[in-house]
């Protein structure tokens, strides 16, 4: 089956990201599911998938989500296929967003012991570029070699030291998550969102969606049970404390302190006659 309006993506991400070729699609039918692949050997084979789309950037994955979102076209993630549950099988009329081509190894940071990766990076590339700065990520599933970093993640996956390392989600640091509507929420290196948090890129108004990114700068924190609506963003190493909400659009200026509903400066200190700072400094008085 056809995925209708592929030109518009095509128009949006490129034509050759797009394939929809028979041997192409093909190759994309299967993980390492065995019952998949007998069903195929008695006649019974998985489907093919509408179209196979290989982003290269994280804004191609957006207009991806975007196009199928709008056309209400499932679409289904395949790292490198080394699943054993048959996660990547995709109907006749789903889009396969094959993350293959986007495989840099983004940074090294052998001071804060932190790496990224695209998410089609392959395992062993990704330990193999860490270990040359005398490095290791500390995760060794069996299929190192054939699998993803992002297909780590999607799966949760454990490795053969994870019992001294942790599982994957306790190595992972930061994640840059694409999500289904395809707008972006961006996540700094060594930010935190505690617990009970909504990170909104969604509200309605006047019956109308309204959708954009928020963003946490490196080292922000949203304290426990706060509210960020679309469009904001927190500067690097802002704080904004328990139970607030930062408004649409709000922007938190770097290393600044914040708070209430809707956010103010949090001066969580300030006593009377200490020297406070101007209300909209958003620096904190610090206690003697
Ligand atoms: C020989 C062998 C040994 C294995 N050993 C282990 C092991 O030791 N430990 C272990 O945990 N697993 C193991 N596995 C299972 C498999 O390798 C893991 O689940 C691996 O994490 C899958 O990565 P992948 O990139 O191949 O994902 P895929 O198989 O391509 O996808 C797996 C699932 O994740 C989703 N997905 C993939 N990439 C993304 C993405 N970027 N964003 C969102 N969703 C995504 C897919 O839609 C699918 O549902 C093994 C498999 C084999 C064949």
């Amino acid at each position: 089956m056809s995925i209708g309006g592929l030109d518009a993506l095509a128009a949006a991400i490129g034509a050759d990201r797009i394939e929809t070729g028979s041997d192409q699609l093909d190759a994309r039918r299967h993980d390492y599911w065995a019952l998949s692949h007998v069903r195929d050997f008695v006649g019974s084979p998985a489907p093919r998938p509408g179209a196979l789309v290989r982003p290269r950037t994280v804004a191609e994955v957006q207009a991806v989500l975007r196009f199928a979102n709008e056309r209400r076209v499932a679409v289904i993630p395949f790292g490198l296929g080394s699943g054993v549950v048959g996660g990547v099988i995709a109907a006749p009329d789903a889009i396969v967003l094959d993350m293959g081509a986007m495989n840099a190894v983004r940074f090294i940071d052998p001071v804060n012991l932190l790496a990224g990766f695209d998410a089609g990076h392959n395992g062993l590339a990704a330990e193999q570029a860490v270990a040359a700065e005398g490095l290791t990520i500390g995760h060794w599933p069996q299929s190192v070699a054939v699998s993803s970093v992002g297909g780590w993640v999607a799966t949760r996956a454990s490795g053969q030291f994870s019992t001294g390392y942790g599982n994957i989600e306790d190595i992972v640091h930061t994640i840059e998550a694409v999500l289904p509507t395809g707008e972006l929420v961006t996540l700094g290196k060594g930010s935190t969102v505690n617990r009970g948090c909504v990170v909104q890129t969604h509200l309605f108004h006047d019956r109308i969606m309204r959708m954009d990114t928020v963003v946490l700068g490196d080292g922000a924190t949203l304290g426990p049970h706060c509210v960020v609506l679309p469009a904001a963003k927190l500067g690097a190493g802002a704080t904004v404390g328990p139970a607030s909400l930062v408004m649409r659009g709000d922007e938190v200026p770097p290393s600044t302190r914040w708070q209430g509903n809707p956010i103010v400066p949090w001066n969580a200190s300030r006593k009377k006659g200490r020297g406070t700072k101007p209300p909209d400094s958003g620096v904190e008085e610090t206690a003697a």
